[in-house]
């Protein structure tokens, strides 16, 4: 099923220029993310997936405890964003009083969208994952109608808000975010986790200006290869487009393709008023049919190292793997183990107020949803969701 197609994106002018800011409505121009089923199954391919359903089972990753939490215990506030297939609010603790972020996914939408194994895998993946630069679930839980993720709030809002006010960042600013995506995605891909949809929309900036990737919808155990078609079409590798087998060099690809985003305005692949099809087609010719700006020469030989259509020739996923990508002379200046360790100044402060300042997002129309969760009702599907856990369905 494919949900919506590139939105219109504002054109690249200026520099980093936070005067300024281009008219825009950032969550009217957000890219909805695709995943959909394969449509002609062999049995081979019922085999494969059955192998990668047992494989998925056998992660070995040391699960963080999380915490035990049940809706009662927040004051939901305003809504921060709206993904494919939920809502996520900022709500307040009533018992240490901070603010979290909490993701709200309705089962039935999951269910009929086909998402189940997707939304299992986002709340396993993020309880085995600790890192400074990924978003932190502190725990998950479900009454009759929803399942709830509660998180870190992230103060800063999406680098895709910054990215559209800029037009396009200054070659220091796009290799920073780079160079810490970039980390990121190591320490996932060390865990044999593939992210599978990286964009500026998924990467919040904390009060400190670093990065945290969030939305761990597509995120997966993957040891080896998996081939269902899903991410954010201006960032799908030609392989995932071409029905292949496929490995965690997608998310290399797709850094290939925010690295361009940030430098220019645009994704590479991207033409005004486009068609799926004809998108794909050219992600398919490769970066022969990029028209490349003026850019770092440098930039410019990275990204075309991470756009290779070849997966087996990708940076990122040669002999060296993530080392190749730490040595590419781009990031000469990088000093990471001081970037890990958020001992470089990020190159832009959000302008937060208080704890719970959430003016960096947008606002969303409320709705009045907040009053229905918690509603007892009929649980159809409670069985789907073992990790989530139950609390009392008790009205707000
Ligand atoms: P998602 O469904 O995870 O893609 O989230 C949708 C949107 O909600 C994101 O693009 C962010 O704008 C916002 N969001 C998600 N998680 C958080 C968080 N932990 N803190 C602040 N905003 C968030």
């Amino acid at each position: 099923m494919i949900r919506r197609m590139t939105d219109k994106l504002v054109r690249p002018k200026g520099q980093l220029d936070q005067t300024q800011p281009l008219p825009f409505t950032p969550h009217a121009d957000h890219r909805g993310s695709i995943s959909t089923q394969r449509t002609s199954e062999s049995e081979s391919s019922k085999q494969v997936d059955a192998d990668e359903a047992r494989a998925s089972e056998k992660s070995p990753h040391q699960r963080r405890p999380k915490g035990t939490y049940r809706l009662t215990d927040f004051i939901f506030q305003r809504t921060l964003g709206t993904g494919s297939f939920g809502r996520v609010h900022l709500v307040r603790s009533k018992h240490n009083l901070r603010f979290y972020a909490v993701k709200v996914l309705p089962k039935d939408k999951i269910v009929r969208s086909k998402q189940v194994d997707h939304t299992n895998n986002e709340q396993q993946m993020l309880l085995s994952v600790q890192h400074p630069f990924i978003i932190n679930l502190w725990g998950s839980f479900q009454d009759a109608l929803n399942l709830y993720m509660v998180m870190d709030f992230v103060p800063g809002g999406e680098l895709f808000t910054l990215l559209r006010r800029s037009n396009r960042f200054p070659d220091p600013v796009a290799k920073f975010y780079a160079a810490e995506v970039a980390l990121a995605l190591n320490h996932l891909h060390t865990l044999d986790i593939v992210y599978r949809d990286l964009k500026p929309e998924n990467i919040l900036l904390g009060l400190d200006g670093h990065i945290k990737i969030a939305d761990f919808g597509f995120a997966k155990y993957c040891p080896n290869t998996t081939w269902t078609l899903c991410g954010t079409p201006d960032y799908l590798a030609p392989e995932v487009i071409n029905q292949c087998r496929y490995n965690k060099s997608v998310d290399w690809y797709a850094l290939g393709v925010l690295i361009f985003e940030m430098l220019t305005g645009l994704p590479p692949f991207h033409r005004p008023d486009d068609s799926p099809m004809a998108l794909y087609g050219r992600i398919q010719s490769g970066p022969a049919c990029i028209r490349f700006p003026a850019i770092n020469i440098l930039a410019k030989d990275l990204v075309l190292k991470f756009l290779e259509g070849n997966p087996s020739k990708r940076y990122g996923n040669l002999r060296h793997g993530a080392g190749d990508v730490f040595a590419h002379p781009w990031f000469r200046e990088v000093d990471w183990e001081k970037l890990r360790n958020r001992e470089i100044t990020a190159p832009y402060l959000p302008k937060v107020a208080g704890e719970g300042d959430a003016s960096a997002f947008e606002k969303y129309p409320e709705e009045d949803i907040v009053s229905k969760y918690g509603m007892p009702a009929e649980d159809e599907h409670g069985d789907m969701f073992p990790d989530f856990d139950y609390t009392a369905p008790v009205p707000l």
